[in-house]
């Protein structure tokens, strides 16, 4: 049978690497730098009644709005239906410390229609910082399923493979409504390619990316699209920014607290 293709995907020091070997049992050295580490990394995890999961490490990344050789890779990929490791899940790894920043990459993933999940890592740090997390309702506002882990404690690896068998079950929904960005512009893309993900559609469009495995018919049937300057595209990708943390700020408002008097030594 085949096998489950999952990408691990994060900011830099989330703790992906460490994730990944708790995964797969291998011994990748944790603690890379972004820009050093541009290759990717593959193992494989067993799970329950003899499935198998590919599990891709791939190289730190802040956003999908590529500004490193680092970056190209994974939006090369996620946009790359045909790659012969086109996740079938993606799991967003995130630091609980770190979650607000870290979330960003993660609704551009979702806005992309891929299944994707949440890993909150460093859970151990929680306790200490008075950290505290309302997970079914941050699960319904990011609509996704999400595992609390400390990869440091090797807890919450099985909720991560759970989810892994799970995949199909996993929703595709976007988070984040894009078209806001440029109604009018948006809309007409949309309604030129019904069948396609508007955001994947703009960041074809967008990105300065290396072609060449990807659907070229699609790059070239969107090229009327790319009218553009420099400078508005700057503009815009500025206000998704804006757009995207506003989102984030709503949902975790709700759904992450922080008691500083619980925060162990401050009591
Ligand atoms: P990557 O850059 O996303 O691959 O992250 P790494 O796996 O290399 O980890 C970055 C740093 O975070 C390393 O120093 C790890 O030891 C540390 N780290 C990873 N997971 C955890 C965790 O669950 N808890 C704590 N406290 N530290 C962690
Ligand atoms: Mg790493």
């Amino acid at each position: 049978s085949k096998q489950i293709n999952v990408a691990l995907i994060g900011n830099p020091n989330t703790g992906k690497t460490s994730v990944f070997n708790a995964l797969t049992g291998l011994n990748q050295k944790v603690g890379n730098y972004p820009g050093i580490t541009v290759e990717k990394k593959e193992g494989v995890c067993k799970l329950p009644r003899g499935v198998k999961a590919h599990i891709l490490d791939l190289p730190g990344t802040y956003s999908l709005n590529a500004t490193s050789l680092d970056e190209n890779v994974v939006i090369e990929l996620l946009l790359n239906k045909k790659d012969k490791n086109f996740p079938d899940l993606a799991i967003v790894v995130t630091d609980v410390e770190n979650l607000k920043r870290n979330l960003l990459l993660f609704t551009q993933i979702k806005d992309l229609e891929i299944p994707t999940v949440l890993v909150i890592n460093m859970a151990d740090r929680m306790s200490k910082k008075g950290i505290s997390l309302d997970i079914p309702l941050l699960e319904e506002k990011l609509n996704t399923k999400i595992a609390l882990v400390s990869s440091r404690k090797n807890t919450g690896i099985d909720k991560i493979k759970e989810l892994i068998l799970d995949h199909r079950n996993i929703p595709t929904s976007t988070c984040v409504d894009t078209t806001v960005i440029d109604k009018t512009y948006f809309e007409g893309l949309q309604n030129a390619f019904p069948s396609q993900s508007v955001y994947k559609l703009w960041l074809v469009i967008t990105q300065d990316i290396n072609f060449a495995n990807l659907d070229r018919n699609l790059v070239k049937d969107t090229s009327d699209f790319s009218t553009k300057s420099k400078s508005d595209l700057k503009r815009l990708q500025q206000k998704e920014t804006i757009i995207r943390y506003k989102f984030i700020n709503d949902v975790l408002k709700e759904g992450y607290k922080v008691d500083l008097n619980a925060a162990k030594g401050l009591r």
